[in-house]
């Protein structure tokens, strides 16, 4: 178990700033905006859900045989998040998301999984802390798979560091072997999109790559496109996950359409809508994860847990979800998108939000 304090301490990592630095100088367009975005704001909302149950889900998968794999997460955030202090509390997302989900008691098997994860954090029964995906991933993982993590925020890397630090540190103490860092889990502090290249494919040819950037430039609906095309050559059987959030902005509605697109396997696309638009029209309510070579067994387990997170998390009538697959040629031919083999829309009973 890991102890609360990890998400707090900001230890130096000297390797950051060189690169912080050269990175900054190659994108000074980028930069304000990249140092705006923390994802403690939105920790644990609806769309972490989403995102963290999925990535469960594919982990657990891989798992499944016993040869090693490699997980690459090109945008890591911290890894851990307070709820009850810091970013998390301004505008408490979480009870957006995981909050409603905290007591529930008839969990559908598979979202009982992403939840022991939250509760192994929070021994004492109160929802104080919550995971990022890098926590995730090494929960699930592992002594013989590898985690690589990137992230380009220069405070958000030295808390990523530090949490895995004192989670090592708290393993040790335990009695629990070192899992010689530098080997199981190495974090960058670099653009996870220009890294990604020179992992693939992994050595053991079993990988999943999450994609999940902020969007608060229009840039990275381009860039995730490019570095999958770009993936896809270099590891065509690889798992790949995508977030995205559904806004009404162009690049948004377009990037799954897009994705659709690239040659691969097969892909699967789920959404989650949580209400109508707020009269003021800020704030996300709906979000996505397109998944790129998915396991066969993702559709059923989302046909099962979909209409409960509607119906848990719904603030009203338009709370739904979707769901969809498809098969595009293989990789080196052109892409042929097939009809969605299912496309079920849940909506919940009306729940008041006013
Ligand atoms: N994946 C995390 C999770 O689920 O817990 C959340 C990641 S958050 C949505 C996006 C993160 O990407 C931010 O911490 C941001 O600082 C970082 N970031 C932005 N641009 C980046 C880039 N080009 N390469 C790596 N990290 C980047």
């Amino acid at each position: 178990m890991v102890l609360p304090d990890f998400v707090v301490g900001v230890p130096s990592v000297s390797f950051s700033k060189r690169l912080f630095i050269q990175w900054k100088d190659a994108h000074p367009h980028r930069i304000f905006i990249m140092l705006s975005y923390r994802h403690g704001f939105h920790a644990g909302n609806h769309a972490d859900v989403l995102k963290h149950f999925v990535l469960i889900e594919l982990l657990q998968y891989l798992g499944q045989k016993d040869t090693a794999y490699t997980y690459i997460d090109t945008h890591a955030g911290a890894g851990l998040y307070a709820l009850d202090g810091g970013y998390a509390s301004k505008n408490a997302e979480y009870e957006t998301g995981i909050a409603p989900l905290w007591n529930k008691t008839d969990l559908p098997a598979a979202l009982q999984n992403y939840l022991q994860v939250i509760k192994e954090l929070n021994p004492s029964g109160k929802l104080r802390y919550y995971p990022g995906s890098p926590y995730c991933a090494s929960k699930i993982m592992r002594e013989q798979d590898r985690l690589r993590l990137f992230e380009l925020h220069p405070s958000e890397i030295k808390i990523l560091a530090e949490n895995f630090r004192k989670q090592e540190a708290h393993a040790a103490e335990q009695g629990i072997r070192p899992s010689t860092r530098g080997k199981r889990v190495m974090i960058s502090a670099g653009d996870g999109f220009e890294s990604l290249k020179a992992l693939l494919p992994p050595p053991s040819r079993r990988g999943l790559v999450l994609i999940d950037p902020p969007y608060e430039v229009k840039d990275d609906y381009r860039r995730v496109k490019e570095v999958l095309e770009d993936a896809l050559k270099r590891f065509s059987t690889g798992t790949y996950a995508v977030w995205y959030p559904i806004l009404n902005r162009i690049e948004s509605r377009q990037l799954p359409e897009r994705l659709k697109r690239i040659p691969a396997n097969g892909w699967l696309n789920v959404s989650l809508t949580i209400s109508g638009p707020s009269p003021d029209g800020f704030g996300l309510r709906s979000s996505g994860m397109f998944v790129i070579n998915p396991p066969w067994t993702l559709a059923a387990t989302l046909q099962q847990v979909m209409p409960y997170l509607v119906s848990a998390l719904g603030k009203d009538a338009e709370a739904s979800f979707t769901l969809e697959s498809g098969e595009t040629e293989t990789i080196g031919r052109a892409a042929k998108v097939h009809k969605p083999t299912h496309k079920p829309t849940h909506k919940p009973n009306h729940k008041s939000v006013r």
